[in-house]
């Protein structure tokens, strides 16, 4: 009898590192070839055109349509230098992925000849059949198009012999029907809201942009068992399996040495980054077996978006080379580590000013506190829309467990800004400051940057913890886009830094000195925000009960979460800073919740099939052998020896009839709720039905598989283990 686990086991068995070459001597003989950026521009594009688009991208102006055609022509000579023969526009719909549709270069002539063909129009504009991608109701079938238009400030790049150009997608009416739209819009606004901040303490800032690093976190599992893992193939999760003896209690994985295999993939991933131009620095292993980290340089906001997105392709592009799979999903495996893409965040002027770093003087330091007190102000006021933002029916398993930030929004600041924040608390009067005091604070806080560069105890608890130079936001899913938080954040801290700007201006206008003005609207913002500031553990029981006091909110479901989307003030935020409007957050909202039901209703089916199909006809196997051997034993022994030979046997018997007996009796209360769900018109009412009548079943099913696969003999067992999955490599 053949035992797809068992020969998946044999097989992976048989496997060896692939062999990857480096495409160049060093690094900096490949990096970037495949893109089309400015510099390249510069090589190809009249020096006009190539003026024209640098100041577009730097200003947020639009490119005129003789240098798009320039753009267009260059970037067709360049990229069929590399045997390139269609593009398409790559966009980011909100179903998660990035889609492509992929034309020719060539159009046939009237005389029957090809032309290679690629004009302004087609590199600025299209229309692609975008009916089958999410809208939330924003399209109607009758206007089914969609427009996708051109980002010059992304690159673009080759992919394959496809010349892929960053685009955005919209709707026929111009509402925004992808990640990247409300993106653009959020740093625009954070731009201009911090330069009018920045005047306050430097004249020559005319334009900040936003930085983001993020770091990746993904698991890789055999090919072999991920096929004999129906779930894992269409769940990217593990919906049963009993925890492994071992898993990560030794800790013994984190930084340690990472598996042949798995460098020959890490170095061919990097090859292809590097190609594409997306600055991989960092790699090691995770906290649990088989789960690895990547993180690039940090880039401009927008960029960092599509490498991010791109490198998700790419991973799991090379990982099938390499007889992997790469599991993006935020839980994988229930009881470890899950998978998170930590958003390391910052503001960067055109003077080269990190605004989140420490600078050299009091001015620069009170710069510092300013955007560090706004950006805590702003996730305090819209914890809410931040945690909406990153909810989803995976990430909803990972917040909260094992290693995870817990869904409760909190900002760690460490133990010097808050000595500095309660100092400027306590000592800022709310009238005229004297002289001594004024020294004071300045003293204190030009020794910001002394005491930052101890600043060593990170808390990784935090779900937004201040780490020396940046934020880090680490409540965002390993699987998902990063444009929908990062477009949160900076639309809060945008807002929030127009507030502020009002703030100051009404106490100058008041005579009140600007230093002054500025430190007595920080008091006011600490004081305003303190509850959202914790530096202890945040996986603590108890910060849970004390977050509950403060009055912190703790929503632990993706449905009820992303209603915040649609609370008047998300929507009244992000409709003022020109961002979302109301129409389009609905949509949002509602995607999001399609999305939760399709995927709770996926699992369900996979699970009652699995259960069904798979589990029950193997116990019932494993329970006739022991039946077979009780008769047996009852056959050849004195009934005085039966009662003790067969007692396992019968115990083991009766266990497997119970637990079996209850996973067919819920599998099948679980198709009825689902069928019940399904008559449910209304998306809203249809995501809660499946939140609250369909998705316990997963779990309480779940339960009596994993205890039958303590019971089963081994070798019948038909799905591969929590040790193999996690340690077999
Ligand atoms: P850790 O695992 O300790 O959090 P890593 O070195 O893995 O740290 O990742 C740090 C990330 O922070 C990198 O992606 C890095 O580029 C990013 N980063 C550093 N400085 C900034 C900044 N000013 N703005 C945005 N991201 C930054
Ligand atoms: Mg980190």
């Amino acid at each position: 009898m053949s035992n797809i686990r068992v020969e998946a086991v044999k097989e992976l068995f048989s496997r060896k590192p692939l062999a990857v070459e480096a495409p160049g001597e060093k690094v900096s003989d490949y990096y970037g070839v495949h893109t089309f950026g400015l510099e390249t521009m510069k090589k190809y594009l009249p020096t006009e055109a190539y003026e024209n688009v640098k100041k577009a991208v730097d200003t947020w102006g639009y490119i005129d349509r003789k240098s798009a055609a320039s753009v267009a022509a260059a970037m067709k000579a360049w990229a069929m230098g590399f045997g390139v023969t269609h593009y398409t526009h790559w966009f980011q719909p909100l179903n998660g992925s990035t889609a492509e549709k992929h034309d020719a270069f060539f159009e046939p002539t009237k005389d029957g000849k090809m032309f290679e063909h690629f004009s302004g129009k087609e590199l600025t504009q299209q229309e692609p059949d975008a009916s089958s991608f999410p809208s939330g109701g924003i399209r109607n079938t009758f206007e089914a198009r969609g427009y996708s238009a051109w980002d010059p400030s992304s690159p673009a790049f080759i992919v394959e012999k496809t010349l892929c150009i960053p685009t955005v997608f919209v709707s026929y009416t111009g509402e925004a029907l992808d990640f990247k739209t409300p993106l653009l819009k959020s740093l625009f606004a954070l731009d201009k809201a911090a330069v009018d901040v920045c005047q306050l303490f430097d004249k020559d800032v005319t334009k900040v942009i936003a930085t983001l690093g993020w770091e990746q976190e993904y698991f890789l599992v055999d090919e072999a068992l991920y096929y004999a893992r129906p779930d894992l193939v269409l769940t990217d999760r593990t919906l049963m399996g009993h925890a492994s003896a071992r898993d990560q209690q030794l800790a013994d994985n984190y930084f340690g040495s990472i598996p042949e295999r798995v460098t020959a993939f890490m170095k061919e991933l990097e090859f292809e980054c590097y190609k594409l131009g997306i600055p991989l620095r960092t790699r090691h292993n995770e906290v649990a077996p088989n789960q690895f980290e990547c993180a690039p340089v940090f880039e401009e906001a927008n960029l960092a978006v599509d490498h991010n997105q791109l490198l998700m392709d790419i991973m799991k592009r090379v990982a099938r080379k390499h007889h992997f799979r790469a599991l993006l999903h935020e839980k994988p495996y229930k009881g470890i580590n899950g998978s998170g893409k930590h958003n390391n965040w910052s503001m960067l002027t055109n003077t080269g000013v990190n605004l989140l770093a420490p600078g050299t003087n009091p001015k620069s330091n009170l710069q510092l506190l300013t955007f560090v007190v706004n950006t805590v102000k702003a996730v305090h006021d819209y914890a809410d829309l931040l945690r909406a933002s990153v909810m989803s029916a995976g990430n909803e398993h990972r917040l909260g467990a094992h290693e995870a930030p817990p869904a409760i929004i909190s900002v760690f600041i460490g133990e010097h800004l808050t000595r500095v924040l309660n100092e400027i608390e306590q000592k800022v009067p709310s009238d005229k400051m004297t002289p001594d005091q004024k020294t004071e604070l300045k003293l204190n806080i030009g020794k910001i940057p002394e005491i930052m560069l101890d600043n060593t105890d990170r808390n990784r608890t935090s779900p937004f913890a201040f780490t020396g130079n940046r934020f880090e936001f680490r409540a965002v899913g390993s699987s998902m886009n990063c444009a929908a938080p990062m477009t949160v954040l900076n639309s809060a801290v945008a807002n929030q830094l127009q507030e502020f700007r009002k703030d100051v201006d009404a106490l100058m206008e008041q005579n009140v000195k600007k230093d002054e003005a500025i430190l007595r609207i920080l008091r006011k913002y600490i004081i305003h925000s303190r509850k959202v500031l914790f530096e202890g553990n945040g996986y603590s029981e108890e910060w849970i009960q004390e977050a509950a006091r403060r009055g912190l909110t703790n929503v632990m479901n993706a449905p009820e979460a992303l209603k915040a989307y649609i609370e008047p003030r998300s929507v009244e935020l992000l409709k003022r800073m020109n961002v979302l409007t109301e129409r389009e957050l609905n949509a949002r909202f509602d995607i999001q919740l399609e999305l939760f039901t399709k995927k709770v209703q996926i699992e369900a089916r996979v699970l009652g099939d699995l259960a069904v199909n798979h589990i029950i006809p193997t116990v019932i196997k494993y329970q006739n052998r022991l039946i077979e051997n009780v008769k047996g034993l009852k056959e050849i022994l004195p009934a005085s020896e039966f009662a003790d030979a067969a007692s396992y046997q019968l115990s083991a018997i009766r266990k497997i009839s119970k637990h079996k007996a209850l996973i067919l009796e819920m599998v099948d209360e679980m198709v009825s709720a689902r069928k019940e769900a399904n008559t449910i018109e209304d998306v809203r009412e249809l995501a809660d039905a499946y939140n609250q009548k369909v998705k316990h079943y997963l779990d309480e099913i779940r339960y009596h598989i994993d205890k039958l696969e303590l019971i089963v003999d081994d070798d019948l067992w038909p799905l591969p283990k929590y040790r193999e999955l996690l340690f077999a490599r």
